[in-house]
């Protein structure tokens, strides 16, 4: 049984309710939901069989897998990853344990020892942890700079040693926004020069913008992270990460998730699937709204110094902005992300925080982001702090600075909550 259309004619919105509709994963044709499958190893009908699974595990061209060992692969994170791919425009993605299980792993896939990963100087705390703690002990370097100066970046590019540019599209925790195309022409330029095994490969986070906001890959990125855990997920329920990118990677990707490990759990798969992308435009779309009118909010108040939220004139990049944050569907799409700043010293900030944790209802102390539930955190004390703190001002991230993700309550509530917050410091 087979739908008359193919889903790449269908929108977005269309795609993420019924993706391809009948998986090549999975023989199923009469539930409307996909099954959720829970075996950690599976029966094989002949020892040819099972050799056969292990030589052809991680062919790009394998068509239909032989499932073997949930580690390896198995139906419902498949679908899951057909469906990711489907929404980024990408070749293929396969899913993590969590966001960070798809950084790393994708790192150690494209980057050798006495080689190096040019990132961008605002970057998630982990990550940064990753490429300045971790990665050094296999003998990987990385170069961290602001890739909005173009010489600096192509002076790196020129060093043979790097082999991969990595970047958030919209920077946590400061929502600079990235200039895609420009580091993409830059990398090309480079790649020109340079034999085809020591190409140069674009990553780009996608975490805070999601699919309904950004498709890297559409401006000639590489590879695409999602942290899976956050807005696709959006109920603060499941973990999982992702990476979207080309065919000719998705066996290396898949056998480093082998070694490495980090598999997503296929309950934890299926509920981003059943109920995380299907849902994903609404919530995102009503988050957006919200977002916005607390940016506006924020803005008006005497005691806030500044506000960062994309959807504002006054963001520093709000060119950007415009250019590239955009639905599938076209409409400008700032994100649910704000970032603000009141007057005062770090004890104001602290004051204010420890309100909201106190007396708010609708806004909860907590870290993560991209849930139903309105999220307040103070990123350089919290998710950033694995960046010394006298690192902290190179990455861009001041003390005070408060991030906002903004969830699904009604945004009268959320502004009273901040209004009355704001009244007591
Ligand atoms: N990337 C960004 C931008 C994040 O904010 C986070 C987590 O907050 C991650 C990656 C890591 O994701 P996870 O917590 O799923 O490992």
């Amino acid at each position: 049984m087979s739908k008359k259309k193919t889903a790449s004619n269908l929108s977005p919105r269309t795609q993420a309710i019924h993706g391809e509709f009948l998986s090549k994963s999975w023989e199923f044709s009469h539930h409307l939901i996909p099954p959720l499958t829970a075996s950690t190893t599976f029966r094989l009908d002949s020892l040819e069989r099972g050799a056969e699974g292990f030589s052809s595990f991680g062919a790009s061209d394998s068509q239909k897998p032989i499932w073997i060992y949930d580690r390896l692969e198995e139906p419902t994170t498949k679908m899951l990853e057909d469906q990711l791919a489907l929404l980024e425009k990408g070749e293929c993605a396969v899913t993590f344990a969590s966001g960070m299980g798809a950084i790393a792993s994708t790192l150690m896939t494209l980057v050798s020892n006495n080689q190096k990963v040019v990132a961008h100087r605002t970057l998630y705390g982990c990550t940064y942890s990753l490429l300045t703690h971790w990665l050094p002990r296999f003998g990987i370097e990385s170069a961290i700079l602001d890739l909005q100066n173009r010489q600096a970046l192509e002076a790196e590019l020129a060093d043979p040693k790097t082999r991969v540019v990595y970047f958030e599209s919209v920077s946590n925790p400061i929502l600079e926004i990235a200039d895609l195309e420009q580091v993409v022409r830059s990398v090309k330029a480079a790649n020109k020069k340079r034999s085809k095994e020591n190409q140069i490969y674009t990553v780009v986070d996608n975490t805070f913008a999601t699919p309904w906001s950004l498709r890297p890959l559409q401006w000639g990125i590489d590879f695409v992270i999602q942290s899976l855990t956050k807005n696709i997920s959006g109920f603060g329920t499941e973990m999982g990460g992702a990476v979207i990118g080309p065919k000719s990677f998705e066996g290396p990707l898949r056998m480093a998730r082998k070694d490495f490990g980090a598999i997503i759990h296929p309950y934890s798969a299926w509920h981003i699937l059943v109920y995380g992308i299907s849902t994903q435009a609404i919530r995102f779309e009503q988050q957006q709204e919200t977002a916005g009118k607390v940016a506006k909010f924020l803005e008006a108040q005497s005691k806030v110094q500044s506000v960062t939220y994309p959807g504002l004139k006054s963001h520093p990049q709000a060119r950007l902005a415009r250019k590239y944050l955009k639905s599938p569907e076209g409409r400008f799409s700032p994100g649910t992300m704000i970032s603000f700043q009141l007057k005062g010293d770090m004890k104001k900030c602290q004051r204010f925080v420890n309100d909201i944790a106190k007396n708010s209802y609708s806004i909860t102390l907590a870290v993560s982001l991209g849930t139903t539930k309105t999220l307040i955190e103070v990123p350089g004390f919290m998710t950033h702090s694995a960046i010394p703190a006298e690192k902290q001002s190179e990455s861009g991230i001041d003390p005070r600075a408060i991030r906002l993700s903004i969830g699904l309550e009604s945004a009268d509530d959320i502004i009273q909550d901040l209004q009355e917050a704001l009244k007591r410091i």
